[in-house]
């Protein structure tokens, strides 16, 4: 390095610093100078300008500049420290080994890891922003009247003791103008206060339960188990898993180590928080993808600085949450695939990721479902380091519901050709007398899934992508097409257009046309829909599943979403119209995924006082899936399942990595996967690797992309054959993308 110009020498000379800054894909890092008083460190958060822009930036190294030394001109001098200690040089550390695994270089795992905003354009952070606080008063007198929601939000209030934040209540569907609303009346007060100090007030209002023999003894068992390992909870629906977690939490709360609780979807964050504030208090935080970015920056700020043990509840990417020290992650409905980030890269499970980061930091692990993972359930000891915890009863002492198997080839025999059995028809038509509610689970949305000639056997595709367009509804009769892959929009032509037959007409049935079916057929009916489509906006889900669980429906029609978790006392019944379509995904965990698709469904049936039922059609009632599940013994199945995978040294007895390639040039994209190829071939020949290969991706064209993919098997625990690091993409022609899938979930 040059330098030039004369420093003082009766000052200190400054520091030089290299800051990474996001420019461009990679980010680079720039040479900065900083005032010796900052006592800047690796870790820091500054405030610098990059051609004049102010951007904020991480500092990666220090170097001192010895006494008498110059600095070079050009060097600009860092504006101010945003964040000390911004990243922890342990986390770091941590998350360079993920970035590693994954084939990403360190900076975009950074990036991928922080909070959107955390990097980059410089925003103003004030630590002691204030928010609205809002407090209840003593009631008016006379009390003017409340609408029932209106008395809902007074309930929210009582429920937190000393009041809450405005932005909460928000995130419980209260509009702020319905705060507003109650606080001319005179039933709030609100009041602008530091988020430190509101918060520090919540006191919890809960006390812990006392645990049942079963949850004892798996209180008990968890004790035994070591820093770095964990326990497998495996308890059917409603058996208290949530409460052990809590209770565990607790113990962890109180040696002054911080908690983390994952969950798959963000659909289920609201209860869970929920019960966790009441246990907890101001304590629990929320990260999730709901948060606005303001809001996962300040929570990532406070488990920096943390002014107490902290609970966090968040979906996968609170995996990355820089909590020191962590003492518990608790991973609920741990076998659910939305714990896999498949793209954009980096691709990982968050499973995965919590194992990591107990075993380089300490703290132990807590893997919980009513249908463990096989990836799971091959780690339980002697040979891995799960521990087993099993809770066999219901809380509410109601036995699982019985399933009932709806042959439709009987259906059909019979000369009944309806999407929708007689059986089951009998019990929906007795539902609104019994007061009763039931869940329909109907693998598709929209109207229907494609539209096809009956005379040629042509399918309307998208125009972008190598899938079928399927047919949607509007609440007129309008229809129109729509690609759930890149949502392309296009109106129905009443002729085919490649024979011009008018036999054109929609095939298959989505959630829509099942609403339409039960209304024709049942009359009066309440029908709820809940799918991506119906759910939209930040509480969409929530504010559905209110309306449902306050009996304003009688049946709630929709797609996968509906079996996870969900707690509606009221409902007896849970319907599952074409159990097949799961059945017969190409995919080697298909019948996996499908028995804990239908076991998570079931488990939303008599919840509540009355006993439940389920009830299952299909065209293959001898399929293994079906017949474990009519018996209930998912165990079994696993053994199974186990068996066959060891045998076919299928993963998780081998390793899989998945390379995909994607580009606008469909030439391109070939060539440069059967170049990639060319590379990886010898490097999986010296390790003991094979390739399959090159080859289209199952969706070959989306939105308008090639894709193309390369799959690799290899021996359990052995490194990937890719060349280290990011050199990989450096040899790929512009404009075709790379991601690596080091364990790819779909296979
Ligand atoms: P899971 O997470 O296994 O579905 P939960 O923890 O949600 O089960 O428990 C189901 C229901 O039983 C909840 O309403 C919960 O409050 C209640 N519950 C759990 N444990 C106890 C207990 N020890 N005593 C009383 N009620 C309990
Ligand atoms: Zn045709
Ligand atoms: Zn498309």
């Amino acid at each position: 390095m040059k330098f030039s110009g004369l420093c003082n020498p009766s000052e200190k000379p400054p520091d030089l610093v290299e800051v990474w800054l996001e420019a461009g894909r990679e980010g680079r890092t720039f040479t900065y100078s900083a005032d010796a008083a900052l006592g800047l460190q690796a870790g820091d958060l500054v405030q610098v300008r990059l051609r004049g822009r102010p951007l904020h930036g991480l500092v990666v190294a220090r170097y001192n500049v010895s006494l008498g030394a110059t600095v070079p001109d050009k060097v600009q001098a860092v504006e101010g420290l945003v964040q000390q200690a911004a990243v922890d040089p342990q986390w770091r550390l941590w998350l360079e080994g993920v970035a590693e695994r994954c084939h990403l270089s360190v900076f975009r795992m950074l990036k991928a890891a922080l909070p959107a905003g955390w990097l980059g354009q410089a925003r103003t952070l004030s630590e002691g922003r204030a928010l609205l606080w809002v407090e209840r008063l003593q009631p008016p007198v006379p009390a003017p009247p409340l609408t029932s929601r209106q008395q809902q939000l007074l309930n929210a209030l009582d429920v937190a003791g000393s009041g809450l934040w405005q932005r909460s209540l928000e995130a419980s569907g209260f509009s702020p103008s319905m705060v507003r609303v109650l606080e001319t009346k005179g039933w709030v007060r609100r009041d602008r206060r530091p988020l430190s100090t509101g918060v520090m007030s919540v006191a919890p209002l809960e006390a812990a339960r006392p645990l049942t023999s079963e949850q004892q003894q798996v209180m008990q068992r968890f004790e035994a188990v070591p820093d770095g390992e964990g326990m497998l909870l495996w308890g059917i629906t409603g058996s208290g898993k949530t409460e052990v977690y809590l209770q565990l939490a607790e113990k962890e709360l109180a040696a002054g180590r911080h908690v983390l609780i994952l969950t798959p979807e963000i659909g289920l964050i609201p209860q869970l928080v929920d019960r966790c504030r009441r246990r907890f208090g101001s304590r629990v935080l929320e990260y999730h993808s709901g948060c606005r970015d303001r809001e996962r920056l300040q929570v990532w700020r406070r488990c920096l600085a943390p002014e107490q043990p902290l609970l966090v509840v968040g979906t996968r990417s609170a995996v990355f949450i820089p909590l020191s020290p962590l003492g518990l992650v608790v991973l609920d409905e741990e076998h659910d695939s939305s714990y896999k980030q498949a793209a954009p890269m980096p691709c990982y499970h968050a499973r995965d990721l919590a194992w990591d980061r107990i075993r380089a930091g300490g703290g132990r692990l807590v893997l919980g479902s009513a249908t463990p993972s096989l990836d799971s359930w091959v780690q339980l000891h002697p040979d891995g380091p799960l521990r087993l915890g099993r809770l066999t009863q219901r809380i509410s002492q109601q036995s699982l519901p019985p399933v009932h198997v709806v042959d439709m080839r009987h259906e059909l025999a019979e000369g009944h050709r309806r999407l929708i059995s007689r059986p089951l028809m009998d019990r929906l038509a007795e539902l609104p007398e019994k007061g009763e509610q039931a869940v329909i689970l109907v693998p598709r949305r929209g109207y229907s899934p494609f539209l096809g000639c009956r005379s040629c056997g042509e399918v309307v595709m998208c125009p972008n992508c190598d899938v079928a367009l399927t047919v949607h509804r509007g609440s007129g009769g309008r229809q129109w097409l729509r690609c759930h892959w890149c949502d392309h929009r296009d109106e129905i032509g009443n002729r085919c257009a490649h024979c011009g037959s008018t036999a054109f007409k929609p095939f298959g049935a989505g959630t829509q046309k099942v609403m339409e079916l039960l209304n024709e057929e049942l009359d009066g009916l309440r029908l709820l829909r809940f799918d991506r489509d119906s759910t939209g906006g930040r509480d969409g889900h929530r504010r559905l599943l209110d309306r449902f669980a306050s009996g304003k429906a009688d049946v709630l029609i929709g797609t996968q979403m509906l079996a996870k978790g969900m707690d509606l006392p009221q409902v007896t019944l849970a319907a599952v119209l074409a159990a097949d379509g799961l059945l017969h995904r190409p995919d080697l965990r298909a019948s996996e995924q499908a028995l804990q698709l239908l076991m998570q469904l079931a488990g939303r049936a008599g919840r509540g006082e009355r006993p439940g039922q389920v009830l299952v059609q299909t065209y293959c009632p001898d399929h293994p899936v079906i017949r474990h599940l009519v018996d209930g013994r998912y165990e079994a199945f696993l053994a199974q399942e186990v068996q066959l995978r060891r045998e076919a040294a299928l993963v998780p007895f081998s390793r899989a990595c998945l390379l995909r390639l994607s580009g606008e040039s469909a030439s391109a994209t070939a060539t440069a996967a059967s170049v990639l190829a060319e590379r990886v071939r010898p490097l999986c020949r010296d390790r003991g690797w094979w390739l399959l290969g090159p080859a289209p991706a199952p969706v070959a064209r989306v939105a308008g992309r090639s894709r193309w993919q390369l799959l690799l098997h290899g021996p359990v625990g052995s490194p990937l054959p890719l060349p280290p690091g990011p050199t990989l993409w450096d040899e790929l022609p512009r404009g075709v993308a790379l991601a690596v899938d080091p364990d790819p979930l779909e296979l």
